[in-house]
């Protein structure tokens, strides 16, 4: 009665570490008025992104919501788009 599900089995090959775009830069303070770089962590409907899919440590990843947040409060970066 082992039933294992090796049905679905597929070599997943993504072992790839993300490392944080920030801690790389060595980055302290985000730049809330550099609207193109937070941009690249929002989705394509403005949302921002979590950390999962960016690789971005916890800490930058407080500091970059914090950003867009006061960029799309300057009118920055949108809310939502579609
Ligand atoms: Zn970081």
């Amino acid at each position: 009665m082992a039933m294992e599900k090796a049905a679905g089995a597929r070599p997943v090959n993504r072992k790839r570490k993300k490392v944080c775009a920030f801690c790389v830069e060595k980055v302290d303070k985000i730049d809330y008025k550099d609207a193109a770089k937070l941009r690249r962590y929002t989705s394509e409907r403005a949302k921002i992104l979590p950390r999962r899919v960016t690789g971005t440590c916890a800490y930058h990843q407080r500091e970059l919501t914090t950003a867009i947040k006061r960029a799309r409060a300057i009118a920055l970066l949108p809310y939502t788009s579609d």
